[in-house]
């Protein structure tokens, strides 16, 4: 594949759906085009600065693979994934924002042997790290972490529609709705929202050697019966890391 080349790198932002990357899309000035396969990437600046955002589908092969494209053909100075998620924590309300200092995967487990008629307890099953050399050549790695310049540029974004923490995002090619289950995650893997890409990004960007961060918005929680999934958080989410990109280019941050 032959690489793009902008006067300077920019920054990828990824959605996986249509609410959680046309917003986003519009806000860029000489917009212009660039499909591969399924994935098409937007380029163009914001604040005079090269960025590129694509809507990357929804799972984390799907996102993976929209990460690797971008890397390889942008040579990025970052990727942002960033959309809509689910509250682990009874704690958190839609609107409030999650920054994932920590991303851990949600899909991962080696269960014990049971035989046939035993049933299966999910609550028994071992959690597994990832196999990412980039990260670790010997050990399977649990826990990536978002790049902190970006977090804390995003933690000094100021934001009125809700709260902003720094936490730990799960992810997996799952939407729990059992109480009993979100409780277990939240207690034994430390998440504190979930949604089905962010672990397949940094992952990617890791291998690739790219920083990378997952920034949710909590879209819905089981918690709390009112909040259910409402695709109009997925706009908050993009207005959101607009002024985080804003800000990591006004304070050239990355460069
Ligand atoms: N079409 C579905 C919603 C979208 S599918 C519906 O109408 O119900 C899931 C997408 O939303 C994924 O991109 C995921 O990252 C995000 N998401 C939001 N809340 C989630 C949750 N509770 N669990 C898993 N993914 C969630």
């Amino acid at each position: 594949m032959k690489s793009y080349t902008f006067a300077k790198r920019p920054i990828v932002v990824l959605g996986p759906m249509d609410s959680e990357s046309a917003w986003l899309i519009d806000q860029l000035d000489h917009h212009t085009e660039q499909t591969f396969g399924a994935y098409t990437f937007h380029e163009g600046t914001i604040d005079n600065c090269p960025v590129v955002i694509c809507r990357c589908y929804i799972g984390v092969v799907n996102s993976a693979v929209a990460a690797a494209l971008a890397i390889q053909y942008y040579d990025p100075l970052c990727v942002i994934i960033q959309g809509t998620s689910g509250a682990h924590d009874p704690a958190l309300h839609q609107g409030d924002i999650v920054l994932g200092e920590n991303v851990v995967h949600l899909g991962r487990f080696f269960t014990p042997h049971c035989d046939k008629g035993d049933g299966s307890d999910p609550f028994t099953w071992d959690p597994q790290g990832s196999e990412i050399v980039a990260v670790d050549p010997d050990e399977f790695t649990a826990v990536l972490h978002s790049d902190m310049r970006i977090i804390d540029a995003a933690a000094a974004v100021p934001y009125p529609d809700g709260r902003v923490i720094r936490g730990t995002i799960g992810a997996a090619d799952i939407w729990n709705k059992e109480l009993d289950m979100i409780d277990h995650l939240h207690k034994t893997l430390g998440s504190d929202c979930e949604e089905m890409e962010g672990f397949g990004v940094l992952q990617a960007c890791a291998q690739l050697g790219v920083p990378c961060a997952d920034i949710r918005v909590i879209s819905n929680s089981e918690w709390h019966k009112e909040e259910e999934f409402n695709e109009k958080y997925g706009e908050s989410c993009q207005m959101f890391v607009l002024e985080v990109i804003r800000r990591l280019i006004a304070e050239k941050t990355l460069l």
